[in-house]
């Protein structure tokens, strides 16, 4: 998909646009986040800046506050995206696949893919279907479970597929894509969340020119999509004394769902007052009051609306982060997304830039002395 920068917009929205169109071109399955992450690494040379990998493949990038004894709040946004991972090689060159992360198998059939050979190269592939005029009526409205799809890379044998480094275990994603649509709506690959990422990079780009008291560890984490706990280990190292999870929560303005929220893209960084996955995952996130208290009154004090997610189904790597060491006050910072986990998931630059300014604020209203005890919502904003 082509792309067109519009040139009407703050130098900050352009550059976060900048940064979602390359970090959505880059493919990254949870476990092979590397690509990614080294381009994020690349465009922060500053000295200031204290760096750490560490086993799982986060990366840490520490700005030290401008007062050692302020809080050090740990902001962060993963760097995977959900995908497939082959299982089996017909004899006649089919690819099968398992699923990693919650891949919508309604979407799979007739989509171009990418897999990952095992010299890095993306090679391109389609995911195979029954042809249409050969589909009897009853199975045209059928979903087919990720078994019985077949993954063809133009090749005809086994053999062929060894041959282009393709074997057992190698990643698939969709074939990477990122375009403008009207305005400052924007559509790609993995908005979820490499936007979140640029997110975090602009944050980081505004403490850099305009320092906080405190200090920020910005993490661009690992293996969300797949087990949800990449961030925990990058918590476990850094002990935080806050942490803040900036990733995408599910809008709900679309015809489908209106029911389920009030959650508008455009309409402002979204606070996450609940998440909760029930399947398989007894997981989920209550913020913290010290944090949503501070937040909420950041918002106020900049003039920036904020929206309020409170939804099941879905869940961030926070809920992980939370249960840290002695426990981490932790809540969930959102931007509103259409068709997630789809190829052409959609957001808005505005809702990624308000959010990189509403925690910027966030953290140069947080001096020595900032106090993380718990106090009922709502008493001291
Ligand atoms: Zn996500």
């Amino acid at each position: 998909m082509c792309s067109k920068l519009v040139t009407d917009l703050p130098e900050s929205t352009e550059r976060i646009a900048a940064w979602t169109e390359q970090l959505c071109l880059i493919p990254g399955l949870s476990g092979y986040e590397d690509p990614v992450r080294e381009y994020i690494s690349d465009q922060f040379p500053d000295p200031r800046i204290q760096r750490h990998v560490d086993a799982p493949g986060n990366l840490i990038l520490t700005l030290p506050g401008t007062d050692p004894a302020a809080p050090k709040v740990m902001i962060f946004a993963h760097l995977d995206q959900m995908g497939l991972i082959v299982r089996r090689i017909d004899e006649d060159g089919y690819l099968r696949v398992e699923r990693v992360g919650g891949v919508p198998e309604r979407v799979l059939p007739g989509l171009n893919m990418i897999v990952l050979n095992d010299r890095g190269q993306a090679l391109p592939c389609v995911v195979g279907t029954k042809a249409h005029h050969a589909t009897p009526q009853e199975e045209k409205g059928k979903v087919l479970g990720v078994d019985k799809l077949y993954f063809d890379l133009g090749v005809d044998s086994a053999e062929a597929v060894a041959k282009l480094g393709i074997q057992i275990g190698a990643p698939i994603t969709y074939r990477p894509q990122f375009g403008r649509l009207q305005g400052q709506r924007i559509t790609g690959t993995a908005l979820d969340d490499r936007a979140g990422c640029a997110a975090l990079m602009e944050l980081l780009h505004t403490l850099l020119k305009s320092p906080a008291p405190a200090t920020l560890h910005a993490v661009f984490s690992v293996q969300e999509e797949f087990n949800l706990r990449g961030a925990m280990v990058a918590a476990q190292r850094l002990k935080p004394d806050a942490a803040i999870s900036i990733d995408i929560m599910v809008a709900s303005d679309t015809p489908d769902l209106h029911d389920r929220g009030e959650l508008k893209l455009g309409g402002g960084p979204a606070l996450g007052l609940y998440s909760f996955h029930g399947r398989g995952t007894l997981n989920g996130t209550l913020p913290h009051p010290a944090l949503l208290n501070h937040l909420s009154a950041t918002g106020r004090a900049i003039d920036m609306p904020l929206q309020r997610s409170a939804h099941s189904g879905c869940l961030t790597d926070s809920s992980y982060v939370q249960l840290t060491n002695e426990g981490v006050p932790s809540m969930d910072v959102g931007f509103p997304a259409r068709y997630t986990h789809m190829p052409t998931e959609v957001c808005d630059l505005s809702d990624l830039s308000a959010i990189a300014r509403l925690l910027a604020a966030a953290l140069q209203d947080m001096p020595a002395g900032f106090s993380f005890e718990r106090r009922r919502y709502g008493c001291i904003c």
